[in-house]
């Protein structure tokens, strides 16, 4: 399905599918009653989730790791993700898993714990074109029209991913920073110039993606990039 022309079944359409086939939740497999802020998962698991580290935290993680300043002026994450956290399937099901609407809802809900207004376009991280026809959507641009859709904050797509590069799962900090260098360009530096950018992505594992699709958005003259991820991993064994 066309990423830009994807629109969402309506509501009503929604709920008589749950009617006919009960949706389960991801994480506990409990028949999911009555409406939830996120599709397929229960408010009960929502809430139980485990807290990212906290924005200072995040940055500091960022500058530690580049072992420089970093392009991102802030940070910040909701969930923690690391190889035993109940979101890990979750952040799968987004991943791979086709499940666009939870992608959609978490933006949503990121919307609205958190204040993200106080920028001129979000920018979601973009995957390679190849990418996108294998998987069939982009998840940090659904996640971005999940916000978007609360805060009335644009998305724009200023980025491009220029290589198709190979999972980033087992490389160490250094050689993620080294996959990810010059793989990004700019579609549109007129539209971003002298504008603050939020960029959007599921999972910050070590920062360098974020980091290098900033470095590029302030060279083409961005004022200020900030980022927010929906999870961020504890240990450095996250996924890409
Ligand atoms: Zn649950």
């Amino acid at each position: 399905m066309n990423l830009l022309g994807m629109t969402f079944i309506p509501n009503i359409m929604h709920a008589m599918m749950d009617a006919i086939a009960p949706l389960h939740c991801e994480t506990c497999d409990q028949c999911i009653s009555g409406n939830t802020h996120v599709h397929r998962v229960c408010d009960a698991c929502l809430y139980m989730f485990e807290c990212a580290p906290n924005d200072d935290v995040l940055l500091n993680q960022l500058y530690t790791q580049n072992n420089k300043d970093s392009f991102v002026c802030s940070i910040e994450s909701h969930f923690a993700f690391h190889q035993e956290a109940p979101i890990q399937r979750i952040i799968y099901a987004i991943k791979y898993g086709n499940a666009q609407y939870m992608a959609f809802d978490f933006g949503k809900y990121l919307a609205r714990i958190k204040k993200h207004t106080e920028v001129d376009y979000y920018v979601p991280v973009p995957l390679h074109r190849a990418r996108v026809r294998e998987r069939g959507y982009n998840q940090s641009l659904l996640i971005a029209q999940g916000i978007s859709s609360v805060t009335k904050v644009p998305v724009i797509h200023s980025l491009e991913r220029l290589h198709y590069s190979t999972t980033q799962t087992k490389l160490s900090s250094k050689d993620r920073m080294q996959n990810v260098q010059g793989i990004f360009s700019i579609k549109n530096a007129d539209r971003i110039r002298g504008k603050r950018l939020m960029l959007l992505d599921d999972v910050m594992t070590t920062g360098s993606t974020l980091e290098e699709c900033a470095q590029v958005l302030l060279e083409s003259g961005a004022r200020s990039v900030s980022a927010l991820t929906l999870a961020a991993a504890t240990s450095t064994r996250g996924i890409q």
